[in-house]
């Protein structure tokens, strides 16, 4: 038997979950009850062409019901996560805008140190320097001293 002599319906796309929007003929799934002895007044959802003798939409309403509740169950479950996520980004960003402030006021405090140091090694300059002088002037005294105490015993 091939395909198109085979005149079996096609089974309903269980892929559509929760409330059925769209029937495969296009037509909008309409909800009514059962008249059925074995479940009377039940809903399900059907198509107004299903007279038309191709297989159209059928799903029981609590069925429905129940896959829908489970899809917003898990999207409530997604947006909590998503939550969590958003709040452990925001921990993080204000970490990280922490850890800015402190480099930032490390850098003000090694500029403050570097300008230190600097001063200090100027005011060393500085005492170098006259150190320096100090103790050429004490050469030259004792060399003055020297020359005059030698050129005394000289002449002596
Ligand atoms: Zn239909």
């Amino acid at each position: 038997m091939s395909a198109l002599t085979n005149t079996s319906p096609v089974k309903y796309d269980d892929t559509e979950y929760g409330i059925p929007a769209v029937c495969y003929c296009g037509e909008r799934p309409k909800l009514q009850p059962s008249f059925t002895r074995t479940n009377p007044g039940s809903l399900y959802y059907t198509c107004r062409n299903r007279e038309d003798g191709d297989y159209h939409i059928f799903k029981w309403w609590d069925e429905a019901m129940m896959e829908e509740l489970k899809s917003v169950k898990e999207d409530i479950l997604k947006l909590t996560c998503l939550n969590q996520m958003r709040e452990a980004l925001q921990d993080q960003k204000e970490e990280i805008a922490n850890i800015l402030n402190m480099h930032k006021e490390n850098q003000m405090e090694l500029g403050r140190l570097k300008a230190l140091i600097a001063n200090k090694s100027d005011g060393l300059t500085m005492e170098l320097k006259l150190t320096n002088v100090f103790v050429a002037t004490l050469f030259i005294i004792f060399g003055l001293v020297t020359s005059v105490y030698v050129s005394k015993t000289m002449t002596v």
